[in-house]
C-alpha cells in the first residue's frame, strides 16, 4: 500500500497487544491510514462470545461463532485445575502465586483468581473419537484457522481485561478437536499466542491423543508448547477399547517418538489419564501404568482426571477409594501423579464434555 515499514508494526501490536476488535480503534495509526485499510476491504474483528455459561466454581464456558456460523466452546478457569502442578518448570508457581497480584475481571460474577488457565479448541468437533467424550459426537466438522485459534485467547482476555505481564495465563489446547490433526495452523496460532500477545510457550500446554506424525514433527519445533500425551490406559488392549485410534498407533510406538521431543530443564512429559469406573481405575491397571512409565525412562508425571459424565455415553464415575488407591498406588512406584480438579461440570464445561450444549 506504500505505507511505511513501521505501519505494520502498529497494525501487529494493535490485533494481538491491544486486541483490538476493528480497525476504527486502531488509534496509533492515523485516520488517513485507518480510512486506506478499510477502503481496501480489509476487515478485523474478534471471535464472538455469543453464550457465556457460569459455573458455581467460577469456571465459564463460551460458546464462540466463527464468521461462517460454525461454534467452537472456550472455557475460562480461574485459579485452574492443577493439572499445571507438579512439572518442575513451573516450580514457582506456588511461590509465585503467593505473591502475585490478585486479578479481577470486575464482571459480575466473576471470581478473583491468582492465575487463570483457558482452555481452547483447535477444530469444530473432533475426528478422533474416544469413547468417552463428547466431542467425539459431533464428528469433525472443519479445522479453525490459526485466527480463530488464538482470536479465541483474545476474546476470553479482553472479556476479563487480562493485562499479559501482570496477569498469570496459562493456555492448554485441550478443547474440542485433536490440535496435531489442525497441525500447521495449531502452531501458526502458537507462534501469534507467543510473538503476538506475549504469552510464554513455557506456559502453554498441548494435549494429543496420539497422533505419531504430529508428536515427530513437533519434537523438530525450536518454540513450542509443554507436551502432553492422553494415554488413559495402561496396555493397548485397553487403549484400544476407549481409545479406537490405538489401532493405528500403539503405547509402544507413542512413548518412542515422545522420546525424541526435548524437554526443558526440569519439564516432565505429561501423561493425562481418564478413570473411567471399572474399566481402567483398578490398582492392577495402576500397577501396570507405573511400570509402563517406568520402564519408559521418561520424565514424567500423571494427571489424573476423574471421568466426567455425559449423556448417551456408557461409561460411570470411578469411586472416590479408588481414585484415592490408584494416586497413591503411582506414588508408591515413584511416579509422580496429580488429581485434576473437575472444573465447570454443572455447566458442561469439563474435560470431555465440549458438545456446544445450549441446553
Ligand atoms: S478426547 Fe480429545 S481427541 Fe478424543 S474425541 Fe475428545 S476432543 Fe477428540
Amino acid at each position: 500500500m506504500g505505507l511505511e515499514q513501521y505501519r505494520s508494526r502498529q497494525l501487529w501490536q494493535a490485533l494481538y497487544q491491544q486486541r483490538v476488535g476493528s480497525i476504527e480503534e486502531i488509534t496509533s495509526l492515523p485516520k488517513s491510514v485507518r480510512d486506506l485499510l478499510t477502503r481496501s476491504g480489509l476487515e478485523i474483528g474478534l471471535p464472538r462470545i455469543t453464550q457465556t455459561f457460569l459455573s458455581s466454581d467460577g469456571t465459564e464456558r463460551y460458546l464462540i461463532a466463527c464468521p461462517d456460523g460454525e461454534t467452537v466452546e472456550t472455557v475460562w478457569m480461574p485459579n485452574g485445575d492443577d493439572g499445571e502442578l507438579g512439572d518442575g518448570s513451573d516450580a514457582a508457581i506456588e511461590e509465585a502465586d503467593a505473591t502475585s497480584k490478585v486479578g479481577s475481571s470486575k464482571l459480575e460474577n466473576s471470581i478473583p483468581y491468582r492465575r487463570a488457565t483457558i482452555c481452547i479448541s483447535s477444530q469444530v468437533g473432533c475426528a478422533v473419537n474416544c469413547q468417552f467424550c463428547l466431542t467425539a459426537k459431533l464428528g469433525v466438522k472443519r479445522n479453525l484457522t490459526a485466527g480463530e485459534i488464538a482470536g479465541q485467547v483474545a476474546a476470553v482476555l479482553n472479556r476479563h481485561q487480562v493485562k499479559i505481564g501482570r496477569d498469570r495465563i496459562n493456555l492448554v489446547f485441550m478443547g474440542m478437536g485433536e490440535p496435531f490433526l489442525n497441525y500447521d495452523n495449531f502452531m501458526a496460532a502458537v507462534h501469534l499466542l507467543v510473538e503476538g500477545m506475549g504469552i510464554p510457550e513455557s506456559r502453554m500446554t498441548v494435549s494429543t491423543s496420539g497422533i505419531l506424525p504430529g508428536i515427530e514433527r513437533f519434537a523438530m519445533e525450536k518454540l513450542r508448547p509443554k507436551l502432553a500425551l492422553s494415554l488413559n490406559a495402561p496396555n493397548d488392549s485397553i487403549r484400544e477399547s476407549i481409545m479406537p485410534i490405538t489401532r493405528k498407533w500403539n503405547i509402544e510406538d507413542l512413548l518412542a517418538a515422545l522420546h525424541e521431543v526435548p524437554l526443558r530443564p526440569r519439564e516432565r512429559m505429561t501423561f493425562e489419564y481418564v478413570l473411567l469406573g471399572g474399566v481402567n481405575d483398578r490398582l492392577q491397571d495402576a500397577r501396570e501404568l507405573s511400570t509402563l512409565l517406568r520402564n519408559s525412562g521418561l520424565p514424567c508425571k500423571v494427571n489424573l482426571i476423574v471421568w466426567n459424565p455425559g449423556p448417551d455415553i456408557p461409561y460411570r464415575m470411578p469411586a472416590p477409594e479408588d481414585v484415592g488407591a490408584f494416586q497413591q498406588q503411582l506414588i508408591a512406584s515413584g511416579v509422580p501423579a496429580f488429581l485434576r480438579r473437575p472444573r465447570g461440570r454443572d455447566i458442561y464445561a469439563a474435560c470431555g464434555q465440549l458438545k456446544r450444549t445450549v441446553e
